[in-house]
């Protein structure tokens, strides 16, 4: 496969968002991620104690209404729209940072878990104990979702020296992650040569100490075979580098990426920047993801799991689990859920894409020139734009039923009387419907894209018939998500609204 200059990763558009009058101060302030991460710690806090306190009807209380409706409604839009400003002003990364003071060891996270394989563990977890023990009925349990992760992001954070909890676990960070790949912005450097002659490459380092240390860099001015001495300064005040380890000048994608922003305070050279790209660039860039099998099965399993996701709330499900009941003998809710995870988000992803990428390789004569893994990898990112379509099709049908009864939620945890009647309206059902298919067709086109740009890179002239089989397969996919969405859905979170 063809090898790229890093620099061909850095965003194509020359406009910084950190330049924007106002804002752009605003976030490149020590404090400018405190706004955003108080705000959602507030509301964090107000959630555990409706989850723990408040009336247990899921369609009342903020616990089961905030995260399972309005969150999730909201992420796939400003993802696609704007990037990752929910991980920017995670509440999570508050006592993460008050760990990371404490430090109370400065060991690596273990090498054999660096990787995204307990982040998948992570998302199968999550979404089952979702379907399993209905959290979206039940404001205490979410509650205590909630609390758990504050406690595992602080104790991963006080253990290790890297952001363990958001680059090795947290299930909705990796969700993130994956969908941020489609946004129009991404962080980059804008001299490379500047960070050639960067002595302490503090976007990774960071600039923190604690006692004050100086020296001096000799860097390029752009544009000139002029050089300049910088005065660096380290010290308390300084910020941590990158949390998860990125190297500003080497960023070729999204995964993993915060938008903490701390790379931008860091750098001594204000040479980091937010800049804007083409939406979704790195997906149909060779080589911008790595080569590995956790990161490649991580978006293929997350199409998936959308697909079960929506299944569980469509009356066909039903009729399986009779059936695995009736036919297979199985008892317990437990072991007939775990069998359609383990089938629908395990074992059918797995088998779909080695298959797929068999049959290609085999179309192509390819067999014994690209390695399973290599093909794999370069469909891979094709996955997003679509598995995207379903998760957005299926978040907006529970958020615009509905989205501003959030508000009469939150006039009856303050005590008052909610404005039940004036707030409960939305979009109607035919205007969502199409809306879902948009975003169904939408996302299987560009999905499409994908794969004939990966085909044609891979299989030079033989990449029509290459890309063949993957087309098929992203076509199975669309289908199967057409025909559950136009299956009458539960109204989980909203039902009483309508009865
Ligand atoms: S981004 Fe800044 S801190 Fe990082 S290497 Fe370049 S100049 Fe140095
Ligand atoms: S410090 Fe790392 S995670 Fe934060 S914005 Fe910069 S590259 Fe992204």
């Amino acid at each position: 496969m063809a090898t790229r200059n890093p620099a061909s990763y850095r965003p194509n558009t020359a406009l910084d968002l950190l330049r924007l009058p106002g804002i752009g101060a605003l976030l490149r302030h020590r404090w400018g991620r405190l706004p955003g991460q108080m705000l959602l710690t507030l509301v964090a806090l107000a959630l555990i104690i409706d989850g723990f306190t408040g009336p247990q009807e899921p369609a009342r209380n903020l616990a089961t209404v905030a995260p399972w409706v309005q969150y999730r409604g909201l992420v796939v839009v400003v993802l696609l729209l704007v990037g990752n400003l929910f991980c920017m002003s995670c509440p999570f990364a508050l006592p993460r940072t008050l760990a990371k003071r404490l430090s109370l060891s400065g060991r690596r996270f273990p090498r054999p878990l660096r990787n995204k394989w307990l982040a998948l563990t992570g998302l199968f977890g999550l979404f089952f104990i979702y379907e399993w023990l209905d959290l979206w009925s039940s404001p205490a349990l979410t509650a205590w979702v909630i609390v758990a992760y504050f406690v595992a992001s602080f104790v991963l954070e006080a253990f290790f020296t890297e952001s363990a909890f958001c680059k090795y676990v947290c299930p909705l960070g990796t969700f993130n992650f994956v969908y941020s790949t489609l946004s129009p912005t991404q962080i980059g450097v804008k001299n490379s040569a500047v960070c050639v002659s960067c002595v302490g490459k503090e976007c990774v380092n960071g600039n923190y100490a604690p006692q004050p240390i100086i020296r001096a860099d000799t860097i390029p001015v752009a544009g000139t075979d002029e050089t300049v001495v910088k005065t660096i300064t380290h010290g308390p005040q300084g910020t941590l580098g990158c949390g998860t380890l990125l190297f500003a000048p080497q960023i070729s994608s999204n995964l993993d990426c915060t938008f903490c922003l701390d790379c931008v305070r860091a750098c001594p050279h204000a040479n980091v920047g937010l800049m804007t790209r083409t939406p979704g660039r790195e997906l149909a860039q060779p080589g911008a993801w790595p080569q590995r099998w956790d990161v490649s099965l991580l978006p293929v399993m997350l199409t998936f799991i959308g697909l079960t996701n929506a299944f569980a709330m469509v009356p066909p499900v039903y009729e399986l689990q009779r059936w695995l009941v009736e036919v297979a003998g199985l008892r317990s809710e437990f072991l007939v859920l775990l069998l359609i995870f383990v089938v629908g988000n395990l074992l059918l992803p797995v088998a779909a894409v080695t298959i797929t990428a068999q049959i290609g390789r085999a179309l192509t004569n390819m067999r014994k020139r690209l390695p399973l893994r290599a093909t794999v990898a370069a469909f891979a990112p094709a996955f997003v734009p679509l598995g995207f379509g379903i998760w957005f099709a299926h978040y907006s049908f529970h958020f615009l039923i509905s989205p501003l009864s959030i508000i009469a939620v939150f006039q009856e945890f303050l005590g008052m009387t909610g404005a039940w009647e004036q707030l409960s309206g939305g979009l109607s059902l035919d205007a969502i419907g199409l809306l879902q298919v948009v975003a169904l067709i939408g996302g299987w086109a560009w999905s499409a894209w994908i794969v004939q740009r990966a085909a044609r890179r891979l299989y030079g002239r033989r990449g029509f018939v290459g890309q063949l089989p993957w087309m098929l397969l992203l076509l199975v996919v669309l289908l199967i998500a057409v025909q559950i969405f136009s299956q009458p859905m539960e109204m989980r979170g909203t039902e009483f609204l309508f009865g």
